[in-house]
């Protein structure tokens, strides 16, 4: 249960999300290759990345990638520059050489940093890009895909792999399923060279290729146990003009429970792209997840607030969230539960369900009445007590004046928010 952690402050979500330039550089910190890069966050720092960058390699091409929480940046566009994509490869020619590369990052840079990038995955208001890494161009001969996956509901790391590199995987799962190939790694074991060895011959893969995806796979599913990933995502994985096996690009997020055996890991987390009402829960030590849906539900033990959601559902109606208040919260922390979720712009009714055990329901009233008397209330209210102290907490609700719905049961209380936010 993430309530009985009492290790570093880290993130409760289900799951912590890194930059690609930090994934790349856990990757290459285990010997899995990828392209050498420099992170920038201002233009001077880009541009002092183009030198080294080529003259490591004599390749005249460097590629600037903006560092957001969202893939899909390459076909991503700009609000301030629409024609502005936030991966775009820097060709400076063979005769401009350094100079011209510096310039065009100079430019380039100048432009990507502190403006708003939309990406399929950012939705239509964006995200702002605040960090550039500066990467060695590399010649491709083909994109591929690969996943590490953690599969739920085997409990297990499953590998997947395409030759449909490049394209959003939920397309080709959809179009072309027979594409994508699998491997369920068991623990014990790690990834079996016979079924690395399928999946390199199953991609098409012959001679130093093959034998390299092999070696990146073995590598790569070993760090995705060592590392408490749930998904590692390379897309594309590139096979170079010259035989070699290369992430271009890298996602990876890991489990958040697991955290406190990854200290470096848990500060690779910037803030700036996280939910700043998540994020607000998490300093009261609630467990919040915000949803897509109209309705603010403010729920005692994850097991109630998950069925909730599904009686809200059932009724006809969307969750705004999830909110777990926990087995002993006090007022106070009802009280940022509530000031949490009637932030939020669609709420557009609260259900505040709870069931007391170990929590009292007149806490619950007296911590719904402050927040209430502190930001006001400008949707409905309703609310459904049950368990310890329920005559007083009802009685604390009604004497307050406060404009409160009751609900009898679980099911009359979803009916009602329902109906009175229609
Ligand atoms: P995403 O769009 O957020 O998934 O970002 P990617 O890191 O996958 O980059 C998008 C695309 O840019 C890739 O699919 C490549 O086709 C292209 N790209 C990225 N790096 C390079 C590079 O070094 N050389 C070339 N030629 N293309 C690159
Ligand atoms: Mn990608």
């Amino acid at each position: 249960m993430r309530g009985d952690y009492h290790g570093p402050a880290v993130r409760k979500g289900p799951s912590l999300k890194i930059h690609e330039y930090q994934a790349k550089q856990l990757m290459k910190a285990r010997g899995i290759s990828v392209p050498s890069g420099l992170l920038a966050t201002t233009v001077d720092e880009a541009v002092a990345a183009v030198r080294p960058l080529i003259e490591e390699l004599g390749n005249p091409v460097v590629v600037v990638k903006s560092q957001i929480h969202a893939g899909g940046r390459g076909k991503g566009r700009f609000i301030e520059y629409p024609d502005l994509g936030g991966v775009t490869v820097v060709l400076a020619g063979i005769d401009g050489g350094v100079e011209a590369a510096e310039e065009a990052v100079r430019e380039l840079a100048g432009k990507m940093l502190g403006s708003t990038l939309v990406t399929i995955q950012t939705g239509p208001e964006g995200k702002q890009v605040n960090r550039l890494y500066i990467e060695q161009g590399v010649d491709i001969e083909t994109e591929l895909y690969l996943s590490v996956v953690l599969d739920r509901a085997v409990s297990r790391n499953v590998l997947m792999v395409s030759t449909e590199g490049g394209t959003e995987i939920e397309e080709v799962a959809e179009h072309t399923p027979e594409k994508i190939l699998r491997a369920t790694i068991d623990p014990a074991i790690g990834l079996a060279n016979f079924q690395a060895a399928d999946l390199a011959y199953g991609l098409g893969l012959e001679g130093d290729a093959f034998k390299n995806a092999i070696s990146f796979m073995k590598a790569l599913t070993a760090a995705a146990v060592e590392l408490d990933t749930d998904l590692i995502e390379i897309n594309p994985l590139v096979v170079t003009k010259a035989g070699g096996v290369m992430a271009l690009d890298g996602k990876m997020s890991f489990d958040a429970n697991a955290m406190f055996r990854h200290p470096h890991i848990a500060q690779m987390r910037d803030e700036s792209e996280e939910d700043p009402a998540e994020l607000e829960a998490a300093e009261h030590d609630l467990s919040f997840i915000k949803l897509d849906g109209s309705i603010g539900c403010m729920v005692n033990g994850a097991g109630l607030a998950m069925s909730t959601m599904d009686i809200i559902k059932y009724v006809g109606g969307e969750p705004a969230n999830f909110l777990d208040v926990g087995g002993g919260a006090t007022a106070d922390k009802v009280t940022a539960a509530f000031k949490i979720i009637t932030k939020d712009p669609r709420v557009k009714g609260i259900f505040v369900n709870i069931f007391g055990g170990i929590m009292k329901c007149d806490t619950i009233a007296i911590g719904v009445v402050e927040a209430v008397k502190e930001v006001g209330l400008q949707v409905p209210l309703v609310v459904r007590l049950e368990g310890t102290n329920v005559d007083l907490g009802k009685q604390i609700i009604d004497e307050s004046g406060l404009n409160v719905v009751s609900a009898s049961d679980m099911k009359d209380g979803a009916q009602k928010i329902v109906e009175l936010t229609k």
